[in-house]
């Protein structure tokens, strides 16, 4: 009988296909792609069908069967599995476990619901004449509700906050056909498209021509110039030939000004918008839109890329630079990678664009394998913002804002503009220290300080989530002089309140911002113009558009000009172009105020003179000279265990195994550069080698070897092309 073994991935740590007899379950090869249900040790397990074979490696008494197959919904389109396992193979990865993180996580359990269909209540003509005039004067709540839905329709979840009987008043006024439900807004406005600029029209003819086969273009323009407005010109021409259009954002790219401008632009399109905050029905229901090609706007976060789309017809990477496009645990890839990747697969163009493109997509434009188009000018004229220094050596700090960042704030918020005070480190300080024995406060799990959060009147570790109290006196010494040392936001937002007492200030911060709704909330102040005073890390820098903000100061930078870390200056550089993009973008002219104690570094030549590319210039030769990414290719084995010497000798011995290869280079197993981190040694071993190809083939014939070596003490993970050291 042909075809009577079913091969499955299954979310287990091992690179293979598990073999099960496929007969009761009468699978063929049609049904490659589908969800099946099988018994996996003393559980029942959701795995993938992704092959049939006639034979196993397994003794036939030894195969269990399929128990059930979910015929429900179609099978995952072979492109889709042709990608986890290109994921599988590049990134040495056990296939089902990208496979099954792959998919929303309602379809990772075998029964799931689906979330009634989102409608919003509307009012009828009878609902207008009756209400709010029939409801009695007490009726607050109703009245209330009343009051919401004459200015337009609005969602349950919205109304529910107005009243605590929400559904059943609802209910009511349905059946007595005052409400109806509709699923979109009625009449949209028209969408305003500006008459595109000479470069953006050029930008736009040259990926149009190449709709239809694979082309990879590098976007390249200051924040403000345009490249939105480009994205969304393609999207229409992607729609008008039928085509599905992916558009990949980074974690806080994804802001709701962004996703509401893609939707006033296709008031008539069906957009999915994917992330990780959503909840578990509402994400399948969404992405189940996109693999039916109802969506024909995809629009998401990094996992988006492996979503179906049976009518791909073009990709887009936003802020393709952005560090959270890389995985940061599990496995570990690059999105950006993938989408490029993707495009070739499925024979449609993929646009990256930035304004400070990452140093290997650049490369790869000089190198010709990207065609690169420039927006060179800010799209409403505006002109760049002006980029100054000032040298902390000189100027006292403060607690950490110096006199002319002070006077720079002042003068804004008395000629009644914004100001943005961007400091990359959230908490009120970084170290609490003792002046008399030095000690500072540790994280007793990582090998990293405690920072300190004195509005919570908590210690806290960033990396591992540690927390204790705010000790009375020294551990050390008993003294009970302990200070904060350094800024975080919690601590330059009492001091700015102090200078400007009469300044409406918001902090946007992960803490600030970690109840739902809440950064939204604060978005709206900030545009509404009830806040001027702004004081944000790295969130606060993507994807704005606050047009009355002119002034942005940026504290302490500093740290990243001398990390070991080589790309910390690339991120650096990025990070603070990007900021500075968020100054003048309207018709009044921004500033950008850096506080540095290195006014002398190169990094800062080039960025006062908004030159990327000379920055790019000088960076790719540095990296040429050290034969680093983009001019060599990495892959690091990760270890930890609860003892350094563990995770070492485990990474000596996998070493031990590395197949010769010609051209790769092997370091010895060293300290991660954060030895200790949530309790865990962790030590590295890296590769290195000019040719992708030859790491990729002793990658191939090592990566086995470590599954088969014991590994008791340790865990252990390889990331390869890592981002990070
Ligand atoms: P980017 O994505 O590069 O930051 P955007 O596409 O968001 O740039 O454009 C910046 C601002 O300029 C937006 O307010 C946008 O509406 C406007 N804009 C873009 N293109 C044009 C154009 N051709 N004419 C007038 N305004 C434009
Ligand atoms: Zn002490
Ligand atoms: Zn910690």
């Amino acid at each position: 009988m042909p075809h009577k073994i079913a091969r499955i991935a299954l979310d287990v740590p091992l690179p293979k296909l598990f073999d099960y007899l496929a007969v009761e379950a009468d699978l063929g090869p049609a049904d490659i792609g589908r969800r099946v249900k099988v018994p996996f040790g003393r559980r029942l397990a959701v795995g993938l069908l992704l092959e049939m074979a006639d034979t196993s490696d397994c003794p036939p008494q030894k195969l269990r069967r399929v128990i059930e197959t979910d015929r429900t919904r179609p099978p995952l389109p072979a492109d889709v599995l042709a990608l986890f396992r290109f994921c599988a193979n590049y990134y040495h990865y056990p296939i089902g476990q990208i496979a099954l993180a792959a998919l929303p996580t309602a379809l990772r359990r075998w029964q799931f619901q689906l979330p009634p269909p989102r409608f919003r209540h509307a009012l009828t003509p009878a609902g207008r004449r009756m209400l709010p005039d029939s409801l009695p004067v007490r009726a607050v709540a109703r009245r209330r509700l009343a009051a919401r839905l004459a200015a337009g329709p609005a969602d349950s979840a919205e109304l529910g906050a107005l009243c605590s009987n929400a559904a059943t008043v609802l209910r009511q006024w349905h059946e007595k056909g005052w409400l109806e439900s509709v699923h979109r807004d009625k009449a949209a406005p028209p969408p305003v498209r500006p008459q595109l600029l000479p470069e953006q029209q050029s930008a736009c003819a040259c990926i149009t021509a190449r709709l239809g086969g694979f082309a990879s273009f590098l976007l390249f323009g200051i924040t403000g110039s345009g490249k939105t407005e480009v994205y969304l010109r393609l999207v229409d021409e992607a729609l008008a030939r039928g085509h599905q259009a992916l558009i990949l954002v980074p974690e806080i790219g994804l802001t709701p000004q962004f996703t509401q401008r893609v939707a006033a632009r296709f008031p008539d399109t069906l957009i999915s918008v994917l992330h990780s905050g959503l909840a578990e029905g509402e994400r399948l229901q969404r992405w189940q839109l996109a693999a039916e090609g109802k969506a024909h706007i995809v629009l998401g976060t990094r996992l988006a890329v492996f979503t179906p789309l049976p009518e791909l017809g073009l990709i887009i990477v936003d802020e393709e630079h952005d560090a959270s496009f890389s995985q940061q645990e599990g496995l570990l890839y690059s999105a950006r990678d993938l989408a490029v990747f993707r495009a070739r697969q499925r024979n449609v163009p993929v646009v990256l664009g930035s304004a400070t493109p990452s140093l290997e997509s650049w490369h790869n434009a000089e190198a010709g394998r990207y065609a690169l188009l420039t927006l060179p000018a800010r799209a409403t004229g505006a002109q760049l913002p002006e980029l100054g220094l000032i040298d902390t050596r000189i100027e006292k700090l403060d607690e950490g804002l110096s006199r002319p960042a002070l006077k720079a704030i002042g003068d804004t918020l008395s000629r009644g503009e914004q100001a943005l005070v961007f400091i990359n480190r959230r908490g009120y300080a970084p170290v609490l220290h003792c002046s008399a024995c030095a000690w500072v406060a540790p994280c007793p799990r990582c090998s990293s300080r405690l920072t300190l959060h004195l509005r919570e009147q908590r210690l806290r570790c960033h990396h591992c989530g540690h927390e204790e109290r705010i000790p009375a006196h020294c551990p050390a010494c008993g003294n009970p002089d302990i200070r904060a040392l350094g800024q975080g936001t919690q601590r330059v937002e009492d001091a700015l309140a102090r200078h400007f007492p009469d300044a409406n200030i918001v902090r946007a911060d992960r803490d600030a911002t970690r109840r739902k709704g809440s950064w939204e909330a604060m978005q709206a102040q900030i545009h509404a113009g009830e806040a001027n005073l702004i004081i944000g890390t790295q969130l606060i820098a993507k994807g704005h558009d606050f047009p009355n903000l002119t002034l942005v100061v940026a504290l302490d930078a500093d740290g990243a000009l001398f990390s070991l870390d080589f790309r910390a200056e690339e991120r650096l550089f990025a990070q603070l172009m990007q900021v500075a993009g968020r100054a003048g973008r309207a018709d009044k002219p921004g500033r950008v105020l850096i506080q540095t104690g290195f006014p002398q570094h190169p990094l800062f030549a080039h960025l006062l003179a908004h030159d990327f590319a000379a920055f790019a210039k000088e960076q790719l030769e540095s990296r040429k000279k050290g034969e680093l990414p983009p001019f060599s290719r990495q892959a690091v084995l990760r270890a930890e265990a609860a003892k350094l010497d563990d995770a070492l000798a485990w990474l000596q011995s996998a070493r031990a195994l590395v197949p010769a290869v010609p051209g790769v280079e092997i370091f010895e197993p060293v300290a991660a550069p954060m030895q200790k981190k949530a309790g865990f040694e962790r030590a590295q071993l890296w590769l290195q080698s000019p040719a992708r190809a030859d790491l990729q083939q002793l990658l191939r014939e090592w990566v086995p070897r470590l599954h088969a070596q014991s590994a008791r003490k340790v865990r252990w993970h390889l990331d390869v092309d890592p981002a990070e050291n």
